[in-house]
C-alpha cells in the first residue's frame, strides 16, 4: 500500500494514519481557492479555467455550480461577518458576496491602472482585507484573460472595506501568492511562487512581524519549497504552518521545521480547514478536491469578530 502520511516529528500529532485522503469532486479542469462557510455547512471553491464557482454541501454530500460565470475566479474566503470575499482573475477585481445575493466590487485599480489578476485573500480580525496580486491571471487565457500588466509589479494589499483605501504593503516579492495570519495575528506568512518564471527564482514562504497599526517588517525566508511549488497556505490554531506542494500537504512549525506530509498522489495547490469543528483539511489538487480528518484544528475566523468592520 503505497503511505498515506510521512512523520519528520513523530512527537506532532497531526494525522489519523488509516484515514485516506477522499475525492470529493473530479471532474475540474484546475481547482483553487476552497473556504468554508461553517453555517451552511459549505465548501465554495473556483475551477478557475472553467469559469465557474463550485459548492460542496458537507451534509448531503453533493457538488454544484455556485456561480458561473465566475470571472474566473480564483482565491475565495469568509471574512468576519460569513460573507465570501473572491479574487477575481478575469475581471482583475476583488468582490464581496452581500448577504443579499449582490456582487459588491472592492478593489479593482491600484493608482492609475487596473490590478493584475488577485489571486489569494484573507481578511484580519479587523475586519481589513488582505491579497496578492500576481501576474497568473493576465500571462495566459487559460487562468483569465492575457493582457499587460498596468502595475509597476505584483504588490500585496490591504484594503480597508470601510474607506475604500488600498494600499500596497509589501512591494519586495516577485508573485506573491497564498496567504496567512499567525492565530495571533502578529505574523503575517507569504507566499513568493516566482520560481514559475523559471528554475533561477525561489519559490518560498516569507515571514513579516505584523504592528499593531498594520505595519509589516520582513522576517525573511521561513522555508523554501523542496517538492514542486508551495501555492495556498493555512494555519492551524498552534500555529503550524499547512502548504500546499508538489507532493501533496506539507506541515511546519512556525520557524520552518517540517513536521509531516499528507502524500495525496499529486500536486495540492490550495487548502483550508473546515467541518463543524474546523478538523477537516479540504485539498485542491488541482483536477480534483479531496478531505481528510486530521488531529489538529484550523483557526476559528469567527473568534473576534467584536466591532469587525
Ligand atoms: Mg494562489
Amino acid at each position: 500500500m503505497t503511505a498515506l502520511y510521512e512523520m519528520t516529528d513523530p512527537a506532532a500529532a497531526l494525522f489519523f494514519h488509516h484515514e485516506a485522503s477522499e475525492v470529493i469532486f473530479s471532474d475540474g479542469r484546475w481547482n483553487e481557492g476552497p473556504a468554508y462557510f461553517p453555517a451552511w455547512r459549505s465548501l465554495i471553491w473556483s475551477d478557475i479555467p472553467n469559469d465557474r464557482l463550485m459548492r460542496f454541501d458537507e451534509i448531503t454530500g453533493t457538488v454544484s455550480v455556485f456561480r458561473s460565470p465566475s470571472c474566473n475566479a480564483n482565491g475565495n474566503t469568509t471574512d468576519r461577518r460569513g460573507r465570501l470575499v473572491t479574487c477575481e482573475h478575469g475581471s482583475r477585481r476583488l468582490t464581496r458576496t452581500e448577504h443579499d445575493g449582490s456582487i459588491h466590487v472592492l478593489a479593482e485599480r491600484h493608482g492609475e491602472g487596473r490590478l493584475n489578476s488577485p489571486n489569494d485573500v484573507i481578511v484580519k480580525s479587523d475586519g481589513s482585507i488582505w491579497f496578492s496580486d500576481p501576474h497568473y491571471g493576465i500571462n495566459t487565457d487559460y487562468f483569465g484573460n492575457r493582457a499587460p500588466s498596468e502595475q509597476d509589479g505584483a504588490y500585496v494589499y490591504r484594503l480597508d472595506p470601510a474607506t475604500g483605501q488600498l494600499a500596497a504593503v509589501i512591494t519586495t516579492m516577485v508573485q506573491p501568492n497564498g496567504l496567512a495570519f499567525s492565530p495571533d495575528e502578529r505574523s503575517l506568512f507569504v507566499v513568493d511562487t516566482a520560481r514559475t518564471m523559471g528554475p533561477d527564482h525561489p519559490c518560498h514562504i516569507r515571514r513579516f512581524d505584523v504592528s499593531a497599526d498594520g505595519g509589516l517588517t520582513d522576517r525573511g525566508v521561513v522555508v523554501e519549497a523542496s517538492a514542486g511549488l508551495f501555492d495556498g497556505i493555512r494555519l492551524d490554531d498552534a500555529g503550524r504552518i499547512w502548504a500546499g506542494a508538489g507532493d501533496g500537504v506539507h506541515c511546519y512549525s512556525p520557524d520552518g521545521r517540517l513536521l509531516g506530509k499528507i502524500l495525496t498522489g499529486s500536486a495540492v495547490i490550495n487548502l483550508c480547514f473546515g467541518g463543524s469543528k474546523r478538523n477537516i483539511l479540504y485539498m485542491c489538487a488541482p483536477k480534483t478536491v479531496l478531505r481528510v480528518p486530521v488531529r489538529v484544528r484550523g483557526i476559528d475566523l469567527f473568534a473576534t469578530t467584536e466591532g469587525a468592520a
